[in-house]
């Protein structure tokens, strides 16, 4: 199976040549240039957002029904193309395989999720404050057309939470993948236009990002501006998006703490506490903007925490991802290698321990080791900013109020996940901790029932569950009175 030729669907057409020239796209296991994607330029970012106002006009005139129908056909496709989709997408992102593959597959639940809330999209009646008024309702209509960003950790499914909710609700959308992972988004959107989804309704372009960005969020014809990526790009499009009183909604990243309390070190449930970390800090190596990064430990309880988990992560075999032996994939990008080095440098001379990892790996491609460090100072660039890598950090902590409080001090609040059998425990966490989605003796956060957001600087707004629809839509109140 070969990394199919780029192109952007721009004005419902694919084109593979366009005025902003081209870039390389990288596989990220053995650095090899696998394709060469064509950029928009200002011609046809004008040419997608005008194209998406066309659209917009025709998607929403389908009822709720029939967008319905197109939609979960779209989910259909997607899964039977799933092994198709999934090979490009490690190709060009890194993951496993099997990652993959379960990426696609719960990217067409999430479509089918929205799809369904689609038909749930429900308005009210409001009883009339004076006679004469005949009816008064509050309806909810789709916000127009949208102009989505996304990040290339999850090429399939950041993609599909934008399209899924913003096509259900009745939007068009000119969505722009990362230029690194472009490949998955064109196999997606292609789904979407086999489905039926009329070509005006869905285009996707590529390009100078921060020109992107700009071109698409002055036009007129765009309504509403969606980015999942990071806090600084993503105050950076909100600001944009503010000047032009735009609705926005920002995915951004997150430093997800885990505090594992008192009642769970002793070493059975120790050992099950250690195997969940393992799996859910090196899933795509660490490149998850839920992934737990600060581990905090009661202090008498560091080393037997410490210690199987440094086995761990060292017994992790890491590969091509098109190796099923493989179970931690490359970096995305070179970029992303220099700036785990930073990271552990910076907390190594701030005075934390090095437990294990620390280097890029000796041999072609992105490869990192999975990397644990302990006692780092709250200072350290670590500390206060998010690795978006496989780094782990183990904290000594020595009353729950101290821990509940690390766990809150940074400015973000995307996931947080504690591990406790005590009930009353579990509450106060659950309550206390400042997270937009708290696991408690568990990772799984990121389910297409649920609102995924995140609190203080990770975001504004959430994507999937009910409420992801609700954020492509305005209100409007409609009053009707008789005619005297
Ligand atoms: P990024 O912010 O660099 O890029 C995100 C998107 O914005 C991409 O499409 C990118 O091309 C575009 N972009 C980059 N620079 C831009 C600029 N100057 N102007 C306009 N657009 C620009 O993020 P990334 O490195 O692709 O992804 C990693 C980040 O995404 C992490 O912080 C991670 O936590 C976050 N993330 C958040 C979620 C979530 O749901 N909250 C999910 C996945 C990733």
């Amino acid at each position: 199976m070969n990394y199919p030729p780029l192109a952007l669907h721009i004005a419902g057409r694919w084109v593979d040549r366009a005025t902003g020239g081209e870039c390389p796209v990288v596989n990220p296991a053995d650095e090899s240039t696998i394709a060469s994607l064509p950029l928009a330029g200002a011609e046809e970012l004008q040419a997608a957002a005008e194209s998406a106002a066309s659209g917009f006009a025709l998607w929403r005139r389908r009822s709720a029904y029939e967008r319905y129908s197109v939609l979960r056909k779209a989910a259909e496709l997607m899964r039977q193309r799933a092994e198709t989709i999934a090979h490009v997408l490690t190709l060009e992102q890194g993951k496993p395989l099997s990652e993959a593959l379960r990426e696609v597959r719960l990217s067409a639940d999430l479509l089918d999720f929205q799809a369904e809330e689609g038909r749930r999209l429900y308005g009210r009646t409001v009883p009339p404050h004076a006679a004469g008024i005949l009816s008064q309702t509050v309806v909810r209509q789709p916000v127009g057309p949208v102009a989505a960003f996304t990040a290339w950790n999850f090429p399939a499914n950041l993609p599909t939470r934008k399209l899924a909710s913003a096509l259900a609700a009745g939007c068009s959308v000119v969505i722009k993948p990362a230029e690194e992972t472009p490949g998955t988004c064109m196999l997606l959107v292609q789904a979407f236009l086999d489905a039926g989804v009329p070509p005006d309704a869905i285009n996707m372009v590529c390009g100078q990002p921060a020109t992107v960005s700009a071109t698409l969020i002055a036009h007129p014809a765009i309504r509403k501006v969606s980015i999942t990526g990071s806090v600084t790009v993503g105050k950076l499009l909100g600001e944009q998006a503010a000047r032009h009183v735009k609705r926005f909604t920002g995915e951004l990243g997150g430093h997800a703490p885990v505090i594992v309390c008192e009642d769970m070190c002793g070493s059975a449930p120790l050992d099950f506490v250690i195997r969940s970390s393992l799996a859910a800090k090196f899933r795509n190596a660490g490149q998850v903007c839920a992934s737990p990064i600060r581990f905090y430990v009661p202090r008498q309880h560091m080393a037997a925490f410490a210690e199987p988990f440094v086995q761990g992560a060292r017994a992790l075999r890491m590969g091509a991802g098109l190796d099923p032996r493989t179970q931690m994939g490359p970096l995305t990008h070179v970029r992303r290698i220099e700036d785990m080095q930073r990271f552990v440098d910076d907390a190594v001379e701030g005075g934390a321990r090095l437990l294990t990892g620390g280097h890029r790996v000796d041999r072609r491609g992105f490869f990192f080791e999975p990397t644990v460090l302990a006692d780092a100072p709250p200072g350290a660039r670590l500390m206060q900013t998010e690795p978006f890598g496989p780094i782990a950090v183990i904290q000594p902590y020595e009353t729950l109020d101290e821990a509940i409080a690390a766990a809150n001090a940074l400015p973000y609040g995307l996931a947080a996940y504690a591990f406790t059998r005590d009930l009353h425990v579990a509450h106060r966490l659950s309550e206390e901790i400042e997270a937009g989605m708290v696991g408690i003796n568990h990772f799984g956060v990121s389910q297409a029932e649920m609102p995924f957001g995140g609190w203080k600087e990770s975001g504004v707004g959430q994507e999937m569950g009910a409420e992801g629809l609700l954020h492509y839509t305005d209100l409007k109140t409609i009053t009707v009175g008789a005619v005297a």
